[in-house]
């Protein structure tokens, strides 16, 4: 028998080691029985959507954004496309950018631009999950990659350039990318607000 320490209440509780490890979970995060860890995968869920809460309006910017009027909606969607296209986009080796977000709403994309060699689609948007099914049908039909470049509006320099897999609905910042920024702006702390 092992002692170890449950890692959710602390207790100490003696275990066979096969028992330690089970479904593969680690063994420095041992629990004394399924009650403590459901309550550990409870409280590490809370927090990650605290933390994810946290970023978007601190950090990305959206709910502030979308909490003003609609009409400023649209303005904010340009003030992200006109960042990704004179600044964000070259900066990243896209080229011969053709913005046809500029005078129409028609296109199902914002540019065509030329990356690694290619006519790529991109798309600009100030979500850091975004729902793209036609953008990615068109892309597929095509034969060309889709990009989508997520803008922060509240910090400058701050965004991400997804390539999206066809077949893919949703291009979304990814959770590296979110957990990097966020130990940037706000540390490492465990418990926050
Ligand atoms: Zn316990």
């Amino acid at each position: 028998m092992l002692e170890i320490t449950c890692y959710q209440c602390g207790n100490k509780v003696f275990k066979k080691p096969s028992d330690i490890k089970v479904n593969g979970r680690p063994r420095d995060h041992s629990f004394c029985n399924n009650t403590c860890y459901n309550k550990w995968r409870a409280d590490q869920h809370l927090l990650v959507k605290k933390r994810w809460l946290k970023f978007q309006r601190e950090v990305w910017g959206t709910i502030p954004v979308y909490r003003r009027e609609a009409g400023k909606c649209k303005a904010y969607g340009r003030q992200a496309e006109l960042l990704a296209i004179q600044s964000y986009l070259p900066r990243e080796g896209f080229t011969e950018i053709d913005d046809f977000s500029k005078s129409s709403n028609q296109f199902y994309v914002d540019f065509i631009a030329t990356y690694k060699d290619r006519r790529v689609l991109v798309d600009a948007t100030v979500k850091l999950k975004a729902w793209v099914p036609e953008k990615t049908a068109l892309a597929l039909s095509l034969r060309m990659p889709l990009y989508v470049i997520h803008v922060s509006l509240i910090h400058e320099n701050l965004y991400f350039i997804n390539e999206v897999p066809a077949g893919r609905t949703v291009s979304r910042v990814s959770a590296k990318f979110i957990r990097q920024k966020y130990t940037e702006f706000f540390g490492n702390q465990e418990g926050d607000d």
